[in-house]
């Protein structure tokens, strides 16, 4: 018989909340969908114990073990306010030079997205400007927008590539996120995008320029990043093309995602999830008999990531119906899509509100898709996106006292506290 191991002191105490939004108590082999997306547990006058960099302990007050409180430990005092996860944010472009302002007044005067790319604007306009920065600049450029994502409440971010289209800028966009993520504490997961579109000198020549992200490529993104994304869409890349290309990456070891079903409904999420994706992202043209299809193909693993903010600054009417997604049973997580041209926004609770207006989410549903779903989109779930022991000591303080409160104030960012890895940041 082994005595039991001694609990160890906690360094940090969250205590006498409102409310704790655990995320926790569904199934753990899947993400959620259906009622489970609203029916995880919240314990009110709760508190949240971490150990060093991890989660500890997390209950009602009446439960707290006061014993593990030493004069080291830092308690800070939660009354009337929210404690839940850190934001998972699992879709950014954070790597880019310049910006596009003179082409939101285009917009504003009628010309679409297609159009403005077409005319070399859009992706090619930034993608020039990314070309000329410096790694300082750049690096710069994402140390600030991480610094605003942070005061958001983000302790989790995907950043993507795809604003270099040639095999040198891309590998630099690598690396300047990836010294960003040693700069500062949210953690960072990146993901190859180098087929955002063809590049400049391919343009005509998709599948030419496919050709070469596989085969000069891909083979040096091996350890810089784990998932492989591409825009399948009208004036990108096309179904066929971008399945051969996703095979050939997971052939490489590498996940994988897709910009998918953004302004068309070519099939292009089915396909993916067919091919196991981890995520299928933007489905503002998925049908929820899609969307079912989908749910099938990728064994209810594939999370759809949903971008609310994307249509209304494109100022298009066509929303995801995400409410029917999840009536379906595909799995559902929210982001803001943080890049130059479509979302030059980091407010990911304006994108809760969106979703809930917009796409039919019910606060609940929209809290689960920015932690725990969103943390399954970027296959972290074992470590993020619910406050359980043994996790990564990720929390937020939010000024309000009750969760129904986050999406109702519109546009606020109710964030008090942040706590990545146990430090108050
Ligand atoms: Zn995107």
């Amino acid at each position: 018989m082994f005595p039991r191991p001694v609990p160890q002191p906690y360094t940090l105490v969250l205590r006498n909340a409102a409310q704790v939004l655990t995320l926790a108590g569904g199934p753990t082999d899947r993400p959620l969908t259906g009622p489970d997306m609203a029916s995880w547990r919240i314990i009110e006058q709760g508190y949240v114990a971490c150990h060093g960099d991890r989660l500890a302990a997390v209950g009602p007050m009446h439960e707290l073990d006061e014993s593990l409180i030493t004069p080291e430990t830092t308690v800070l005092d939660a009354s009337g306010q929210v404690l839940m996860p850190g934001l998972v944010e699992c879709h950014t472009h954070l790597v880019f030079g310049g910006n596009r302002a003179d082409e939101f007044q285009r917009k504003l005067q009628g010309e679409s997205y297609l159009d403005i790319l077409a005319s070399g604007g859009g992706i090619l306009s930034t993608v020039r400007k990314t070309r000329a920065a410096s790694f300082d600049e750049l690096l710069a450029n994402a140390l600030h927008h991480l610094d605003g994502f942070r005061r958001y409440g983000v302790t989790t971010l995907e950043a993507k590539t795809g604003y270099g289209l040639d095999a040198d800028t891309e590998l630099r966009l690598l690396q300047v996120a990836h010294e960003a993520g040693r700069r500062q504490l949210t953690q960072l997961v990146h993901t190859f995008l180098g087929a955002h579109v063809p590049g400049p000198e391919y343009k005509g020549r998709p599948a030419d320029y496919l050709d070469l992200l596989a085969r000069e490529v891909l083979p040096a993104v091996q350890g810089l990043a784990e998932f492989v994304d591409i825009f399948c869409e009208e004036g990108a890349f096309s179904v066929d093309d971008s399945r051969r290309y996703l095979q050939q990456a997971r052939d490489m070891g590498f996940q994988l995602k897709i910009h998918a079903e953004q302004l068309h409904d070519l099939g292009g999420c089915h396909m993916a999830a067919e091919l196991g994706a981890t995520s299928v992202d933007h489905c503002d043209y998925l049908t929820p008999a899609g969307a079912a299809q989908v749910a099938a193909a990728g064994q209810g693993r594939t999370v759809a990531v949903l971008l609310p903010l994307v249509p209304l600054y494109l100022r298009q009417e066509k929303y995801a119906p995400g409410r029917q997604f999840i009536d379906a049973g595909l799995p559902v997580a929210l982001s803001t899509d943080f890049n130059p041209g479509s979302c030059p926004s980091k407010n990911l609770w304006l994108a809760v509100s969106v979703a809930c207006l917009k796409m039919g989410l019910t606060p609940l549903e929209a809290l689960a898709a920015v932690t725990l779903n969103a943390a399954w989109a970027l296959n972290r779930q074992q470590t993020i996106g619910s406050l359980e022991p043994g996790k990564r000591a990720d929390v937020l303080v939010l000024s309000v006292p009750d969760y129904r409160e986050i999406p109702y104030w519109l546009g606020e960012n109710p964030v008090a506290q942040v706590v990545i890895g146990g430090q108050l940041v």
